[in-house]
């Protein structure tokens, strides 16, 4: 189990190293330290846990230096925000451009992206009929995940 985590990961930063390559971006090594911090982590990951994660390797970085990586990755379709929780998820689809949805478990913090231009389409071309013009577009669905809703199920049983 531990070891397929370990190549999963080692197959996404694979993938980033060479779509970085591809297009001329700087993967530096803080860079490539924050993502791979996001990558391992389970559940979304704030700035501030990004920096422990890189204490062991860097010791104390400087916020400022984080969220510029952060910034950086963002920008170019590493990672994604997800806003309600200030916090950072890896890309499931670095290099091709898209529009997500995630799911996100309230009991465990499990998060899942969902990549999907044609329902964020239809969501925001519905906006004009409104008179509403968009400047930001967010959809992020709290729920339980499978394990937890299992997980909960089985202590609604048992009490
Ligand atoms: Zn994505
Ligand atoms: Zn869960």
């Amino acid at each position: 189990m531990a070891t397929s985590m370990a190549e999963h990961h080692a197959v996404r930063l694979a993938h980033a190293e060479a779509h970085a390559a591809l297009h001329g971006l700087s993967l530096t090594p803080l860079r490539r330290q924050v993502y791979e911090a996001i990558v391992a982590s389970e559940r979304p990951i704030g700035a501030y846990e990004v920096l422990d994660a890189l204490q062991p390797q860097r010791g104390r970085v400087p916020p400022t230096t984080v969220y510029r990586a952060l910034d950086f990755l963002l920008a170019h379709g590493f990672v994604h925000r997800i806003e309600s929780k200030n916090a950072y998820v890896a890309c499931c689809e670095v290099g091709v451009p898209h529009c997500s949805q995630f799911l996100m478990c309230d009991g465990c913090g499990a998060t899942v992206e969902i990549p999907g231009d044609a329902f964020a389409g239809q969501l925001s071309h519905s906006a004009p009929a409104h008179g509403f013009e968009v400047h930001r577009q967010i959809v992020e669905l709290s729920g339980l995940c499978a394990l937890c809703a299992r997980a909960s199920r089985a202590s609604c049983a048992s009490a």
